[in-house]
């Protein structure tokens, strides 16, 4: 049996490691990519696999219109590049430390308009107390403090931010977030 790893939104660097399930010793037989991997400009997802898994499939045995587009793979082997080994840039402990400082500050909304958060790196689920609103109604309230977030389970919104975001900026969005809270009836 093979074990498929979903990393289209753990991995390439949001949990602060490549792959989120390296971060946990496991290794799985196939990654599946996407998302990041177009570092945001371009639409580019991937099958990751070793030889020996990858090799049943023989060319011609399966297509895409738009798979393999150089410009798109171009901008997908630069993501990697950008983020492998830790990368030059550092992006990887950037957003482990950066991580460190949502994560703090959310600890602290907990029992203030905040049941319980989740996540690791730059990646956080927060519960919003019910009684306060929906998941929804707390992204209505942060669009209009300027800040995009994604409601999910009807009262969970997802705090996922680009890797590229400035330490002051996460603290705008967390300022905004618990404004938010307070906008709420
Ligand atoms: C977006 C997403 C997908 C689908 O990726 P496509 O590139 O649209 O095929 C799969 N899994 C997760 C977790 C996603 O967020």
């Amino acid at each position: 049996m093979l074990f498929v790893a979903d990393e289209v939104q753990s991995g390439l660097g949001r949990t602060g490691h490549l792959l989120a399930t390296r971060a946990t010793g496991v290794d799985a037989d196939v990654y599946l990519l996407g998302k990041a991997l177009g570092g945001g400009i371009m639409p580019l997802s991937a099958v990751v696999a070793d030889a020996d898994v990858l090799g049943v499939l023989h060319p011609g045995q399966h297509g895409s219109t738009f798979g393999g587009n150089p410009l798109a793979c171009a901008v997908g082997r630069a993501v990697i590049t950008l983020l492998a080994d830790e990368g030059p840039a550092g992006m990887l402990a950037r957003a482990r430390r950066l991580g460190d400082v949502l994560h703090g500050r959310l600890a602290a909304l907990v029992g203030h308009g905040v049941v319980a958060v989740r996540g690791t790196g730059l990646w956080a689920g927060v519960d919003v107390d019910p009684r306060l609103g929906t998941g929804r109604d707390v992204s209505e309230a942060m669009m209009r403090r300027g800040v995009l977030v994604k409601d999910t389970h009807g009262s969970t919104i997802r705090l996922s931010p680009p890797l590229v975001i400035t330490e002051r900026e996460l603290h705008e969005a967390v300022d905004a977030l618990t404004g938010a809270l307070s906008d709420l009836p």
